[in-house]
């Protein structure tokens, strides 16, 4: 009987829990940790801070999780030592046959000097709720919506929350006296997709949203309101929404494995340098964005590896880096793009307009998900 241990319960982790748990039954021992009460969708911190949904609504809880062969602890993973692949948290120590760490992308809100002041980001869920209650009350001045730095988690949720906060602003009926700025560090809004770049300056253009790319948020002034870009310019701002710095979370960075603040992996197979650990999702440099769908993708991979190693399962697949990411364009209006990082020499993203059949597709990735991992 092998010993699995996963670290986090998210995109990667719950996906990967779930394929062994459906290929191997009660064969082996997966245990998965997480320090988290639920799971929440990446997008459901948008229904928080603009549909007035509460976190109790949008949390999935782990007590849901409920997979033959499969144990989820709720503790804290407070030490990681992947060559002996034994994984300390607050409640005890845990050995492993394989370790897979899928702890996602933390923040790092001191690498921005006056964001901990500020403190308006919409990354976290705390983040998310707190903006819930500032929002309703910003009717007049000038709204910032600014990435401290790339790589950051689904790369359209700061356009998303430029469009919904026009939205939002109008329905109010304070657009007019409100003006709306995006400082993103990328040339483009999707630089993957120049069709879905294009589609959202479009949208920005005509909804009187400034853009401002190839620039990220260096530092906040909050006493003066002004944001420092990374050239020295200066944006003010009367409300700050940002995006802050991300790095894999210091428990990772703890334990050696990390290069640039993420975990270096064979992007084709998510090994990393020690034999039997693996990476997937958000928390490793794999070659993709940093999204759900990727960790996703990348977990099953990896149950391919594990299949393979313990049941003699066919030849695993190469990871091949494709995943569709759904973007909101305000006023309902759903469209998404198709994004294929690995599979050939160029990486491509096909963006597929807003209609209602998009709508629906965003609603069945929720759907799905919320069915094949909670059971509801
Ligand atoms: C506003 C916003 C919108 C988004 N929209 C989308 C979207 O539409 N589509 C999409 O695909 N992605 C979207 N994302 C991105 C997506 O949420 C992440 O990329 C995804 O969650 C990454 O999955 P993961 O498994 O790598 O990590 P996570 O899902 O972040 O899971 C990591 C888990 O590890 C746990 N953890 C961390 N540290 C510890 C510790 N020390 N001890 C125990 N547990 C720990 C955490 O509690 C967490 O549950 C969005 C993100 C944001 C912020």
């Amino acid at each position: 009987m092998a010993r699995i241990l996963i670290l986090g319960a998210g995109f990667g982790g719950l996906e990967l829990a779930t394929e062994l748990s459906e290929q191997l039954g009660e064969g082996h021992e997966v245990t998965v940790i997480d320090k988290g009460e639920g799971f929440v969708f990446g997008y459901s911190k948008l229904d928080l801070m603009f549909r007035g949904r509460s976190v109790e609504e949008v949390r999935l809880p782990y007590a849901d999780f409920v997979k033959p062969g499969v144990t989820l602890l709720r503790e804290t993973v407070t030490a990681i030592d992947a060559e002996a692949k034994r994984v300390t948290t607050d409640a005890g120590v845990h050995e492993a046959d394989y370790l897979v760490i899928a702890l996602g992308a933390d923040f790092d809100l001191e690498a921005t000097p006056g964001m901990t002041e500020v403190g308006t980001e919409f990354y976290s869920v705390a983040g998310a709720e707190k903006l819930a209650r500032i929002i309703p009350t910003f009717a007049a001045g000038r709204a910032l919506i600014g990435v401290c730095g790339a790589p950051f988690k689904c790369p359209p949720a700061p356009s998303e929350c430029a469009l919904l906060l026009d939205d939002e602003l109008r329905r109010r009926g304070v657009r007019d006296a409100c003006e709306i700025a995006f400082v993103i560090p990328f040339g483009s809004p999707v630089p993957p997709s120049p069709e879905t770049s294009a589609a959202l300056r479009a949208e920005f253009e005509q909804r009187g949203i400034e853009l401002i790319t190839g620039r990220r948020i260096a530092s906040l002034d909050p006493g003066r309101g002004v944001a420092v870009l990374d050239d020295d310019s200066e944006q003010p701002y009367d409300l700050f929404l940002g995006v802050p710095k991300h790095r894999a979370p210091e428990v990772v960075i703890a334990s050696g494995i990390t290069e640039d603040g993420y975990v270096p992996v064979d992007p084709a197979t998510l090994a990393t340098r020690v034999p039997g650990v693996y990476a997937v999702g958000d928390v490793a440099t794999a070659g993709v964005p940093k999204a759900g769908v990727f960790a996703e993708g990348a977990a099953r991979i990896v149950a391919q590896h594990l299949l393979a190693a313990l049941a003699g399962g066919a030849e695993p697949a190469r990871h091949l880096g494709q995943g569709t990411c759904y973007i909101e364009f305000g006023e309902g209006r759903i469209g998404s793009v198709d994004i294929d990082f690995l599979s050939g020499p160029e990486r491509t993203g096909v963006f597929n307009p807003p209609s209602p059949e998009q709508m629906a597709l965003k609603e069945k990735f929720g759907s799905d998900r919320r069915a094949r991992w909670f059971d509801r």
